[in-house]
């Protein structure tokens, strides 16, 4: 049964529409998560650059008052303190100016004569050196510039105050360190010496092109999580809005390709409804009359499918329409050719059902039917099931008008099951009525039956009607409805539904 086992597991079912609105969903976010990293990483490297502008500017300043006390270096401190303590007054952030002779500091704006040995490897570029505080201010740092020439020297000295300072406003949120060779600084002003500090999120690492030192950017463990929390909730609602949107497509599609419609549908495109043909013998002679055309389902994974499984389905959503008119056309592609041998007219009868009786689509389908067989050849005969009453409209009535035009009949199917009335016999102008089998099955076993059978019988001889019994299984039940003057019968003890190419073989075998 391909129509339940088609049904896929509900865990395919749940996975489906969860996986299509997810996909985009993480998807999004994947791409919103990159651009994200890509928007720190930018900033850092932004505020790298602006943190080596500033620290340039200052040092341009400073090491202006080294480049002013060189000359002097060598006087005495008693003749040049005052230079000194000028330079320290007119620049912003020199805080101390010494003078050097022979790598020894002898004079001091803070302490005029003094005497300390310095060594010029401490210096980066014999330049640079980031203390952590001097006997005056021990844990404050400092930046000395140093300027040499020969035996002279001079020195400016930085307030780390200036240089935490510029670190804290230009980073903001940004963790940022300024290095001179293996001493560092941080926001807070802090010292270090060693391995800078390691920032997990956008790392940027910059060196000034004038100075010999570089300035180290990054964020925290979780900013980029932080920063998209902050920036993009309206994206995540568009991301939101657009997962669900496939997802209820995925589970749309999925519902749709898992219907029994759809696969029916797709089974028609590929030709998979095929012709089986029963005969239908006379019952005086038990000669080969006729063909009745059953419908089967030659599905690729479950094999040959019974009609009552998939034509209720086929009704209910009108695909019966176009299925019968394939049958049509292929019973007369196998059987038209063998039509001009027939020795007397062939009957040939076709199940149709209520969603055919709509339009007029059906006379333009028989009759290029019977244009594929000789002229006269064959009977074709219209099974109408009873169950199914047809409501008598202006459309019906003009639609078996043109059918019995073109010399179509018309057969009332499972005769006795339903409530057709006689009026309602009339009406469609009624050719034939097929006892329905299970009256058949009843011959010799149970009396009531027997009575309805007999009735049926009585009242289609005073309709003038012929009939044909189905479900003809024994020799018992044929010789009773032989006796009784059924013109037709119809079941397993003349042969049972067999494909196109057997028939024809049996047929030419006749
Ligand atoms: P139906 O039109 O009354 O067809 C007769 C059914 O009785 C067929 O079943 C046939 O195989 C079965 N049958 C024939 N002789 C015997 C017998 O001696 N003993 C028993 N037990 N059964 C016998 P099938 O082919 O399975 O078709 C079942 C029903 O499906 C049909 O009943 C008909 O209502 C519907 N059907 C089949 N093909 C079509 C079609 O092309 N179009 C439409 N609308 N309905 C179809
Ligand atoms: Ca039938
Ligand atoms: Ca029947």
């Amino acid at each position: 049964m391909p129509l339940k086992i088609k049904r896929r597991k509900r865990s395919i079912r749940i996975a489906v529409p969860l996986l299509s609105g997810l996909l985009p969903v993480l998807l999004g976010f994947a791409i919103l998560y990159m651009q994200a990293e890509r928007t720190l990483k930018q900033s850092t490297q932004d505020t790298a650059e602006e943190a080596i502008r500033q620290f340039e500017l200052i040092l341009d300043n400073t090491s202006q008052a080294a480049r002013e006390l060189l000359p002097l270096a060598g006087q005495s401190c008693l003749d040049v303190n005052l230079a000194l303590r000028e330079q320290v007054t007119r620049r912003p952030f020199v805080r101390s100016t010494n003078l050097v002779w022979d790598d020894t500091i002898y004079c001091s704006s803070l302490f005029g004569n003094y005497h300390e040995k310095i060594s010029s490897g401490d210096y980066r570029a014999g330049r640079l050196l980031l203390m952590k505080g001097n006997p005056v201010t021990p844990d404050s740092a400092l930046l000395v510039y140093r300027l040499g020439d020969g035996k002279r020297g001079a020195m400016s000295t930085l307030d780390g105050y200036h240089l935490s300072n510029v670190l804290r406003m230009i980073g903001r949120a940004t963790l940022l360190v300024l290095q001179v060779g293996n001493n560092w600084l941080n926001a807070d002003g802090q010292f270090h010496t060693g391995a800078l500090p390691d920032f997990p999120v956008a790392q940027n690492m910059l060196k000034s092109s004038r100075y010999e030192f570089s300035v180290e950017a990054g964020f925290a463990q979780g900013e980029t999580w932080r920063y998209m929390t902050s920036e993009y909730p309206p994206l995540f609602s568009l991301l939101i809005f657009f997962g669900v949107i496939a997802g209820s497509i995925g589970y749309f599609l999925q519902k749709r390709s898992t219907s029994p419609t759809h696969e029916m549908q797709r089974a028609l495109e590929a030709g998979e409804f095929i012709p089986y043909f029963q005969p239908v013998v006379q019952s005086e002679s038990k000669k080969l009359s006729g063909v009745e055309v059953l419908m089967r389902w030659r599905h690729p994974k479950e094999g040959l499918v019974s009609p009552e499984l998939f034509i209720p389905f086929a009704e209910h959503s009108g695909l019966i329409v176009p299925m019968t008119r394939s049958l049509i056309q292929q019973t007369a592609a196998l059987l038209g050719p063998l039509s001009p041998s027939f020795t007397e007219p062939f009957h040939i009868g076709i199940n149709i059902t209520a969603n055919h009786c709509q339009n007029l689509e059906l006379v333009k389908d028989c009759r290029e039917f019977l244009n594929a067989f000789a002229p006269g050849s064959i009977h074709l005969v219209l099974e109408l099931t009873e169950r199914e009453l047809i409501e008598p409209a202006a459309i019906t009535h003009q639609l078996f008008e043109q059918l019995h035009e073109l010399g179509v009949m018309i057969a009332i199917d499972d005769f006795g099951t339903g409530h057709s009335s006689l009026g309602y016999l009339r009406q469609f102008n009624v050719d034939f009525l097929k006892i329905d089998q299970s009256f058949v099955a009843m011959i010799g076993i149970d009396t009531l039956s027997g009575h309805i059978l007999d009735s049926i019988i009585e009242l289609a001889r005073k309709l003038d009607l012929a009939m044909v019994a189905e479900g003809v299984e024994t020799q018992e039940q044929s010789d009773y409805l032989t006796a009784h003057n059924v013109n037709f019968q119809q079941g397993y003890l003349f042969g049972r539904p067999v494909p196109g190419a057997e028939f024809i073989s049996a047929l030419s075998d006749h």
